[in-house]
């Protein structure tokens, strides 16, 4: 965890970004979600303190990609508010794409 991708793409100076994770932090996300072929449905800040971006519950381990923290918000403007605001142990999830956001223990109690 904690660990930077090499990226060449345009980051944030650290000055300006409002995270206490650098924008370069390795976050998980999805194929789909990378290519914009599918949208956003849960983000999770992990207890462990990473961060994950699926698009739906049954992906595999072949669907997971590590992308930059701040590219993310690229891909989803709207969560960057939201995300300055979650806890560890706690995630957003919406029904469909373009719907509201409601937050949730996370990992989800399972009885
Ligand atoms: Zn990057």
């Amino acid at each position: 965890m904690n660990k930077s991708l090499r990226c060449n793409r345009p980051h944030s100076s650290p000055d300006t970004w409002p995270f206490s994770d650098p924008p370069t932090l390795a976050v998980i996300t999805t194929r789909e979600v990378l290519s914009r072929a599918a949208s956003i449905l849960l983000a999770a800040h992990e207890p462990d303190g990473s961060w994950t971006f699926l698009d739906r519950d049954d992906w595999t381990q072949d669907d997971l990609v590590m992308i930059c923290f701040e590219h993310i918000f690229e891909i989803e403007p709207e969560l960057h508010p939201l995300l300055l605001r979650l806890p560890t142990g706690r995630a957003l999830a919406r029904d469909a794409p373009g719907g509201a956001w409601s937050a949730l223990s996370w990992p989800p109690m399972t009885t």
